[in-house]
């Protein structure tokens, strides 16, 4: 959509208030400017209101699921309660036996699903992976992964998932690993017609929806997919935990994920000596150990706040955003933005570039230093996609002091700027003037490598 077509639009809504939006951080060519946090995709600032929700229940912090006290039984209450809102923000509940599982993050989530798939279950997964979705099933030595070569089009994604479905079949348990918002592109994913493809072959599928719950709308039942897993830190909620949500026929047939008190309903000595457990068939099977329930809380708190703000408006501010920013790099030739599936495709706030004959490492640091812009720079833990993307081998990272790529040479590297439902006007503004007056005066300070990042050379 276009930035008129978008201002048209009266749904558009205001940037919701987040923490961090005052804070000033200095710039190496003298004074101060309010930090531009574009670096969303990796961890979003906290919404005020989930901070607010969180500080208003600290006082009333107490131990879940053991104490008889009051504050013991709220916290329970509020963790449970938390749960409820989390599975009725992803649709859970319109599908018999789903459950809702609070984790670390999407990692921890993909790990534990990794941890209790059936004996000899065959996994199919995008090579275009973030490494969270694709590197924990090989943990389990009695699992075969079939790794799928990166597609250019959302269709041809659908035709590759069919075609190594169907050619390995007959098989048993199996299952496909989808993102829904790539990292790297922020380009969006057929979740809808790959959670198809992989049910009519037998498959069950689970959706990555780290970059897409913050953006958009995740309804499980709607998508059609088994399970979701995502994290709160970067749902505007950063206190350490994640959910996987989804069908709980495989999560209680294994053996718990941790194994200790919270998942054991019933302990007892056998004669023999030994030990017999009986383990919880409800989430808690795998949530062992003391809750984080201000975790937990502030993810329920960000869903409603997402909820109540209206995912319409925030999706259209976002659109606005982005074509903006997208509209701004078009106009300077020498960034190259990478993209799998095209200018077209619809996508989040999240895009990724190199600039011809700039190390993308400086080019990150010139932007915090000079402009107190806070992007991210590297192969943003999806190295095989970020090389597809760049044309390039695995190789160490360089020096960042000067350029390591001549003009017209591939960057070895990305700059990934990504925004979302806090983002003010200002800051995908500055961002766009500072790539242009970057590539067209060249950066003002020199830089060094130090301990393995890019930084401002003060020595002189
Ligand atoms: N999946 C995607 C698509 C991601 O972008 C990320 C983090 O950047 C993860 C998974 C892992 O998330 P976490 O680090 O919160 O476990």
């Amino acid at each position: 959509m276009s930035v008129s077509a978008v201002a048209a639009d009266r749904s558009v809504c205001a940037p919701l208030p987040v923490l961090g939006r005052d804070v000033l951080v200095p710039l190496v060519t003298g004074g101060e400017v309010d930090y531009a946090a574009l670096d969303y995709a990796a961890s979003a600032p906290a919404l005020q209101r989930v901070w607010d929700d969180v500080a208003a229940y600290a006082p009333y912090y107490g131990s879940v699921h053991r104490g008889a006290g009051y504050l013991s039984q709220l916290s329970t209450d509020l963790f449970e309660n938390s749960r409820a809102t989390i599975a009725k923000f992803l649709g859970c509940g319109r599908r018999e036996g789903d459950q809702v599982v609070f984790t670390r993050s999407t990692t921890d989530s993909l790990n534990l699903l990794a941890a209790v798939l059936p004996q000899n279950t065959r996994v199919f997964v995008f090579e275009t992976e973030h490494h969270a979705s694709l590197l924990p099933w090989e943990q389990r030595p009695d699992t075969a992964v079939t790794y799928l070569n990166a597609p250019r089009t959302p269709q041809q994604a659908v035709d590759t998932l069919e075609k190594a479905l169907a050619e390995r079949e007959p098989y048993g348990p199996a299952l496909v690993c989808v993102t829904g918002a790539s990292n790297v592109t922020g380009e969006l994913w057929p979740v809808r017609e790959l959670a198809a493809a992989a049910h009519a072959h037998g498959a069950r599928i689970v959706l990555d929806a780290a970059q897409l719950a913050p953006h958009h709308p995740v309804d499980i039942a709607e998508l059609d997919v088994d399970w979701v897993a995502f994290s709160g830190h970067k749902l505007y909620a950063p206190f350490g935990a994640g959910v996987l949500a989804g069908r709980a026929d495989w999560l209680q047939a294994a053996e718990p994920y941790l194994a200790g008190g919270g998942a054991s309903r019933k302990v007892s000595r056998r004669t023999d000596g030994g030990v017999d457990v009986e383990w919880h068939t409800t989430a808690a099977r795998h949530e062992a150990g003391s809750p984080n329930v201000i975790g937990a809380y502030a993810i329920a708190s960000a869903c409603q706040a997402l909820t109540e703000a209206g995912f319409d408006g925030l999706v259209a501010r976002e659109q606005e955003l982005i074509a903006r920013v997208r509209e701004g790099l078009a106009e300077v030739p020498e960034v190259n933005v990478l993209s799998l599936f095209g200018d077209d495709a619809p996508r989040v706030g999240v895009l990724s570039f190199v600039v011809e004959g700039w190390n993308s490492s400086h080019f990150a640091a010139a932007l915090s230093a000079e402009y107190g812009i806070g992007v991210r720079d590297g192969l943003f833990c999806a190295h095989p996609l970020v090389r597809t993307l760049l044309g390039s081998e695995p190789q160490e990272p360089g020096e960042c002091g000067a350029p390591e790529t001549a003009p017209g040479e591939r960057s070895l590297n990305a700059i990934r700027v990504s925004f979302g439902a806090g983002t003010p006007d200002e800051h995908v503004e500055r961002f766009v003037r500072a790539v242009k007056e970057l590539v067209a005066d060249g950066a003002r300070w020199n830089y060094r490598t130090e301990d393995g990042r890019c930084v401002p050379d003060t020595s002189a």
